[in-house]
């Protein structure tokens, strides 16, 4: 498939950010957080969310430079009104916050309500990890149609409510699980059905509750539902993203009475740990690294290439995908460069991209 580099990515997106009225800063955080999604492989949550951001925008459901306002503040717990600002910005801003009252006080818990889509939440995980620090988020989805068939359901009553967690090593996060706890992100259902691609057995619904692997009604006409992953255990935990990341903060729950006005609304639960303060950092980054050891030492099952700790995959698309730049079909790329265009992005910049894209 034809390839775009990253930096060429991350070009776009800040200039269509930028016609959309963020400032510099703001434009450059979503423009750095989708390369480095696409990056990740994770092409759902990558450039491929322009469209919709766009969209969003002209309707007033994304608004840009907005900035967090605090309604709690005790110290170690914290809670934010996003008000449908620009979702990288606003939980950069509160994981920013978290961090530091994590430093100061041994841990942090978070609230933030109502931030338009925050993209991939691993990215405010390894933050975390970053700065020395364990994070978890519990997220929900809501303001539109919901995707998700919660375990048991025949149609759709969830957000794809993603879960990540990320524990530091000596250089970056020792692991991070980021995932949607539908068994495969709305966005990848998107990009199957760009790419003209079944999606995997047992991952998809038909709008009769029955087993589908062809994407095309539910990402052209919100017919059907994403499966839970995990049975009854997936689906637990996202009904709880639904209950800590929105119920407990405040946010936009999925339930009817919120009026859905056609946007993407993320609410967010977070929790910030200063690691060091339970224990020696080294001892603890040793015990984490031994763990990983232990189960890398299995003989992969029949199948599989290679045993593999959460976040590996991402670190092994990242350097593949650096040299080799990022897959993208000629849809997404449409889809991109139109919505780029309503925007108000100039030609030149577009037709730069169309030439580097046929190179
Ligand atoms: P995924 O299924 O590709 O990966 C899920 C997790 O499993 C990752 O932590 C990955 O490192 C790990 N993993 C994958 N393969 C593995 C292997 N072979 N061995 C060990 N670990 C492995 O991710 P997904 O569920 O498709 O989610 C994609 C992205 O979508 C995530 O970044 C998520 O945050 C994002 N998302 C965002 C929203 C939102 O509304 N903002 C909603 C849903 C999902």
């Amino acid at each position: 498939m034809q390839t775009l580099p990253a930096e060429a990515l991350e070009r776009l997106a800040f200039a269509t950010m930028s016609a959309l009225g963020s400032a510099d800063e703001e434009a450059l955080i979503v423009a750095r957080h989708l390369a480095l999604a696409n990056l990740s492989g994770h092409d759902s949550h990558g450039v491929g969310m322009l469209p919709d951001y766009v969209r969003l925008a002209l309707d007033g459901l994304l608004v840009p430079n907005q900035s967090l306002d605090t309604l709690v503040d005790f110290g170690a717990l914290l809670l934010f009104d996003a008000k449908r600002g620009v979702g990288q910005a606003m939980i950069t801003a509160a994981t920013k916050a978290g961090i530091g009252r994590a430093r100061e006080q041994g841990c942090c818990v978070f609230g933030v309500r109502d931030a338009a889509h925050i993209g991939r939440v691993g990215h405010y995980a390894e933050d975390c990890a970053a700065a020395g620090m364990t994070g978890i988020f519990f997220v929900n989805v809501a303001d539109h149609q919901p995707h998700q068939a919660p375990f048991g359901c025949s149609d759709a009553r969830l957000g794809t409510n993603p879960f990540a967690v990320a524990v530091p090593g000596s250089d970056g996060p020792a692991a991070v699980l980021d995932m949607a706890t539908s068994a495969i992100a709305f966005g990848k259902a998107r990009v199957a059905r760009n790419k003209g691609v079944p999606v995997p057995p047992d991952t998809v619904i038909d709008e009769g509750g029955r087993p589908t692997t062809d994407p095309t009604a539910l990402v052209d006409e919100r017919r059907g539902a994403l499966k839970a992953f995990g049975q009854h255990k997936g689906s637990g935990l996202a009904v709880f993203c639904e209950l800590l990341g929105a119920a407990l903060t405040g946010g936009q729950t999925v339930q009817p009475e919120h009026p859905r006005k056609g946007g993407i609304l993320n609410s967010v639960l977070g929790i910030v740990i200063d690691s060091a303060r339970f224990g020696e950092r080294d001892a603890i980054g040793r015990e984490f690294e031994a763990v990983k050891d232990w189960i890398r030492a299995s003989a992969p099952a029949p199948g599989i290439d290679k045993v593999r700790i959460p976040g590996e995959p991402e670190l092994e698309n990242r350097a593949a995908r650096s040299r080799t730049g990022v897959p993208l079909d000629p849809k997404s790329l449409d889809d991109i460069l139109a919505a780029a265009t309503t925007a108000g992005v100039g030609a030149v910049l577009l037709d730069e991209l169309r030439a580097a894209y046929r190179a």
